[in-house]
Formats: C-alpha cells, sequence, structure tokens
C-alpha cells in the first residue's frame, strides 16, 4: 500500500447555532483576542455579534480591513494591530479571505518580516499565534488547513503560505453563520469545495482514507449544492460539511491544476475564487479522459457526475457558464496566464503530462 502521513490536528465543533460554545472552547491562557473580519460582515453585525458575546470576559479587537482575496498590506496592517495589542490569539471570522488573512496576522504577531519574505520560502522560527477559524461561508475549506492565499497585486499572482502552524487550534462551522449568504456566493463557494475535492482526489499525493473523504464531499455538493442555492437550510448545513470535508482533502493531498489556472482569472478578470476553477474543470477533465496516470478515478468521477448529466449540465443548472468569454477572458489573455500557471509547484502532483502547450490548450478550450 502507498505509504502516507494523514494528520488533521483541528479541533471541530460543528453545528448550527454553536458559535456560542467558542467561549468553552477558547483555552482557558488565551485572554487577549483579535477578531480579523471584513468590513461587510463588521457593517452587519450579527456574526460579529456572536463571536463577541462568545468572547465576554475576556479582551477583544477587531480588525475589519481585510480584502477579498487578501492582498499583503492589509495583513501586515493588521499583524501591527495585533502585536501593538498584544493579541494571544487571532480568530478568522468569514469566508476564506478573512481566515486566511487571520493566518497571516497569526504568523506575523510572532516572526520578524514581512509576509512578502514567508511567501518567498523563509520558515517562521516562532510558531504562529493559535488560530480560531469561524467560517461564514462554505467552500474554500481554510477552517481545516494549513494554507493561506494572498494576492501579490505586484505579480499580478496569488500565492500560498503552507506551515503546520497554520491549522486553526479550533474551529467553529456553525452553518447559521452561513445563512445570510446570498445565491452566488451560496454556488462560487460551494463549487469550490466541489473542485478541492476532484482535485485532491485526482492529485498524484492521493491515498486512500483521503479519497474517500474527497468522495464524501463530491457526493455533498451533487446531492446539495442545487438546494443550498435556494437557501435551504438543510442543504446549507450539508454545504458547510462538504467544505470541512474539501478542506481536509487538500491538506493531504493538494489541490491541482484547475485551482492554480483559475488564479489568473480571479487576478486578472475578478472571477470568483470558486467559480474560477471550477469553470475550468470540465475541459480539465476531457484532458484527463485523453491522457492521464489515472484513468481509473477519472472513469469514476464521471459515473458520479452521470445523473446530473455531467460536470457542464451541472454546472449550467447553476446558472454558471463554463465559457471564460463570459467572464471577459479573450485569446490575448492566455499568454499572460500560461507562465503564472507552469511555474507553480502543483503542475507535478497533477496526474498527467502539463507543458505550457497543455495549459494553453484548456484554456483555449473553455474560450
Ligand atoms: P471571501 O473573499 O472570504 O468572501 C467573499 C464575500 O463574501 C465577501 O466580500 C463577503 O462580503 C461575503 N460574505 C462572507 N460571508 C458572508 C455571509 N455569511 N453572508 C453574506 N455575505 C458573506 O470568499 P471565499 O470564497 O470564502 O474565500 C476566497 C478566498 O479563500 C480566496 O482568497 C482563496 O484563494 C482562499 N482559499 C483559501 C484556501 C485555504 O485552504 N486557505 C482554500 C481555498 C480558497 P462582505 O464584505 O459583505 O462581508
Ligand atoms: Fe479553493
Amino acid at each position: 500500500m502507498k505509504p502516507f502521513v494523514f494528520h488533521m490536528p483541528v479541533r471541530v465543533i460543528f453545528g448550527a447555532g454553536r458559535v456560542a460554545e467558542l467561549r468553552a472552547a477558547i483555552p482557558a491562557p488565551l485572554r487577549r483576542i483579535l477578531i480579523v473580519t471584513d468590513p461587510g460582515l463588521a457593517k452587519d453585525g450579527s456574526a460579529l455579534r456572536a463571536v463577541g458575546q462568545a468572547l465576554d470576559g475576556r479582551a477583544w479587537e477587531v480588525f475589519d480591513e481585510v480584502d477579498e482575496n487578501p492582498t499583503l498590506e492589509p495583513v501586515e496592517r493588521g499583524a501591527a494591530q495585533a502585536r501593538a495589542f498584544g493579541a494571544e490569539a487571532v480568530v478568522g471570522l468569514g469566508g476564506g479571505s478573512p481566515m486566511d488573512a487571520a493566518k497571516g496576522i497569526a504568523l506575523l504577531g510572532t516572526n520578524d518580516g514581512t509576509l512578502a519574505e514567508y511567501l518567498d520560502g523563509r520558515r517562521p522560527e516562532r510558531p504562529p499565534l493559535p488560530i480560531i477559524a469561524v467560517p461564514t461561508t462554505s467552500g474554500t475549506g481554510s477552517e481545516v488547513t494549513p494554507y493561506a492565499v494572498f494576492t501579490d497585486v505586484e505579480a499580478l499572482t496569488k500565492r500560498a503560505l503552507s506551515d503546520p502552524g497554520l491549522f486553526p487550534v479550533l474551529s467553529v462551522i456553525d452553518p447559521a453563520l452561513t445563512y445570510s449568504m446570498p445565491e452566488a456566493l451560496v454556488v462560487s463557494t460551494g463549487l469550490d469545495a466541489l473542485t478541492h475535492a476532484v482535485e485532491a482526489y485526482l492529485s498524484t499525493e492521493a491515498f486512500p482514507v483521503n479519497d474517500r473523504i474527497a468522495l464524501e464531499a463530491i457526493e455533498t455538493v451533487l446531492a446539495f449544492l442545487p438546494a443550498a442555492r435556494r437557501r435551504d437550510r438543510p442543504a446549507m448545513d450539508a454545504m458547510a460539511y462538504a467544505s470541512m470535508l474539501g478542506g481536509i482533502a487538500i491538506t493531504h493531498a493538494s489541490t491541482i491544476l484547475p485551482h492554480i489556472m483559475g488564479y489568473p482569472l480571479t487576478v486578472f478578470h475578478r472571477v470568483p475564487h470558486g467559480l474560477a476553477s471550477a469553470v475550468l474543470l470540465p475541459e480539465f477533465l476531457r484532458y484527463l479522459g485523453r491522457q492521464s496516470t489515472v484513468p481509473e478515478k477519472v472513469e469514476h468521477l464521471a459515473r458520479m457526475l452521470a445523473p446530473s448529466g455531467g460536470l457542464e449540465a451541472f454546472l449550467e443548472h447553476l446558472g454558471v457558464s463554463c465559457r471564460l468569454r463570459t467572464y471577459g477572458v479573450t485569446p490575448r489573455d492566455i499568454p499572460l496566464f500560461v507562465p503564472r500557471v507552469i511555474v507553480k509547484g502543483d503542475v507535478a502532483i497533477t496526474p498527467a503530462s502539463i507543458t505550457e502547450e497543455v495549459i494553453a490548450a484548456i484554456y483555449t478550450a473553455a474560450l
């Protein structure tokens, strides 16, 4: 059997209405907490109020300047606030953007240097501040991963940190916090969970127990995302579960080509993160159908998707076009995108021969 390491050290408290349990679950010595969130959630107030109430009796402050697909600069500012406040832990409250920003702030809260240096490969000398994740979207899985993804506005690319210290110590996944998501956000984040699971299942790093988790995530998304889009609450609860499963799956087997091909769609055309990889998935699977080292897995996925009429039909049924032109992409973009994709490490764990020509061909076929 293939050797593997399975490590998922996050204490997860899952269930609608359970955000109040933060109070008892946060380790007692952690008395000074920085809540990291985005301006919309800070303004809307209900999720922040619930977290603030759970922190009653502790000292806490809010940093609410996280932007979507977080850039480096707000993270530096948040870290300065964490240091000035003497934060002993950070709570990432929101979608993947605030959760990832909280991870960056936690790292810089205890380590010298800039976020850019760590993205360039510097290793943290000290463990980051303890991270507590409270997701309000269902898709990124950041609540259970050791990853944090940032947008480098100078290089016009997205770059990821990966470090065991970035696993949250605690995640309270309270699906009730996701009920305020508008339909389009339910769909785009839900498709992030789907692509995480599909990519981790196909990755050359995959191993059997992780495959079972990925397949459970895929089945859950296929069964519940259409109803979640109509804001059916039990279906939204199921999507929060699928997001967590997808996060566990990429923790062990990573994402592969569709995610890194999706990054330029977000950076250059502002395609929401979840959609950006999902819209490339049909052409990617078509390519793997012709040439891959895992033909049995590609066939298995096709069988799972058949009752929905295939992946493209599933996406179209959710109102998602797989044609890149819909998002403003033109053939002239492709030479801009390809060099940003080929340099990423995840190319090597994609189970097929991937060259610049192949990447360009997948983009072109998806136009
Ligand atoms: P997001 O960027 O965190 O949030 C998108 C928008 O959703 C925000 O502008 C926010 O609007 C709104 N929102 C959040 N929760 C809401 C709620 N409950 N009700 C209504 N609106 C809500 O989106 P995301 O897709 O969750 O995260 C994407 C980021 O995660 C990307 O940067 C991606 O690269 C990263 N990611 C990380 C990992 C990982 O393992 N670390 C994995 C996958 C993706 P308001 O401003 O109005 O609040
Ligand atoms: Fe993702």
